[in-house]
């Protein structure tokens, strides 16, 4: 197996984050000789978090300089890495800040990248050694399975597709760390500050174990003929703040906003799942009022437990896309689940 390299930036307290122990997990599953590479303005806690790996280097670019997410300072101190590591495979974790750099390191290198790789691994039928890669095309249609000759390759995971280290219990290390310096570049960005939205306005969790996906439904006029977008808003909050679930949405819900009709103020495009829209990944998901048409199941890919309330017993979930569906009114069974949830 060819020499590794793992990058991975360091959080703002300074630890390592659960998609770079997911490289790392991936890192060594392949069994080469691995090299770990820090950037951060400090970043011996993040080499002691993960000492007893089993890497058998670590470099680290530190200081304030590269403390924040900035092409210029990600770029030059990721090359710099690659360069001191002189390693033929490079792994990072799929972060917006790798992401945003890592493409224009591979280039300076003069190797290749892959993004939103879902593994990396040895496989039978590449040739002895020689690591591929999976990654999904066409919206999560086609899975490919493709290996490079080029070299460094650098490859960025997607968070979420393997379990991260998690290292021996209770045997933190002591890793001895090399300092590569790097003249910090001229930057014209300067960070401010974060402005993020409060806790309770958060509706978007990539973490969470349940997925509860709003369709149109919800803003049409039901059996007595009125529409109910208010208490549909408050339906839906009430279950994500006891849930701790994600919001996810169809277009047709999303879109509205811009075509004068009634909406749910909680979504914005952010929340859109489906072809055009995100591709989440969750233990369990549940649509509401939504119709489970083909262009927003595909969206759906990596939901494990898919459950659907639709009025229309003839709807797409009934066709083989939900392993579960409620025929019967949305509003009439979130109003029971909120009432036994106590929300
Ligand atoms: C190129 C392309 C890309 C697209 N990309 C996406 C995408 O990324 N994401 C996406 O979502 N769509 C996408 N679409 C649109 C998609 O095809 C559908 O038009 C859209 O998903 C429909 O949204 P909906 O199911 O919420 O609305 P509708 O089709 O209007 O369905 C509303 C449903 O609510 C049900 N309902 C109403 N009241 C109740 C109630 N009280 N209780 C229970 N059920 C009730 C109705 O029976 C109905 O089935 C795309 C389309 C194209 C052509």
């Amino acid at each position: 197996m060819e020499n590794i390299l793992l990058l991975a930036h360091t959080e703002a307290d300074g630890s390592l984050g659960k998609p770079a122990l997911e490289a790392l997990a991936t890192a060594l599953s392949l069994g080469g000789a691995l090299t770990v590479g820090l950037v951060g303005a400090s970043t011996q806690a993040a080499a002691d978090q993960i000492a007893a790996s089993g890497a058998v280097r670590f470099l680290a670019v530190t200081g304030e300089s590269f403390a924040q997410p900035r092409y210029t300072t990600d770029a030059a101190a990721a090359e710099a890495l690659c360069r001191a590591a002189d390693c033929q495979i490079v792994l990072a974790p799929g972060t917006s800040r790798w992401a945003r750099a890592l493409p224009g390191v591979a280039y300076r290198l003069g190797g290749r990248v892959d993004t939103h790789a879902t593994s990396l691994a040895l496989a039978n039928g590449a040739p002895a050694g020689v690591p591929v890669v999976t990654r999904w095309f066409y919206r999560q249609r086609m899975e490919a399975v493709l290996t490079r000759a080029q070299r460094p390759w650098v490859v960025l995971l997607d968070p979420g597709c393997v379990a991260p280290w998690s290292g021996t219990p209770g045997a933190p290390g002591t890793a001895t760390v090399e300092a590569v310096s790097v003249e910090p570049p001229a930057t014209r960005t300067t960070v401010t500050g974060y402005q993020s939205p409060k806790s309770d306005e958060q509706t978007i969790r990539p973490d969470a174990k349940m997925l509860l996906v709003a369709g149109a439904g919800w803003t049409k006029k039901q059996a007595d003929g009125a529409v109910h977008a208010a208490e549909a808003e408050q339906l839906l909050l009430g279950f994500l703040r006891k849930a701790q679930a994600s919001l996810g949405s169809s277009k047709s819900l999303v879109d509205q906003s811009g075509e004068g009709e009634a909406v749910l103020t909680c979504l914005t495009h952010m929340n859109q799942v489906g072809q055009t829209g995100s591709t989440p990944r969750h233990a369990k998901g549940l649509s509401t009022c939504c119709h489970g048409e083909e262009p927003h199941v595909v969206g759906w890919r990596f939901v494990n437990q898919r459950r659907a309330i639709n009025l229309d017993a003839g709807c797409g979930w009934a066709r083989g896309k939900a392993d579960v569906l409620y025929v019967a009114d949305a509003f009439e069974v979130m109003r029971h689940v909120n009432a036994l949830l106590g929300a």
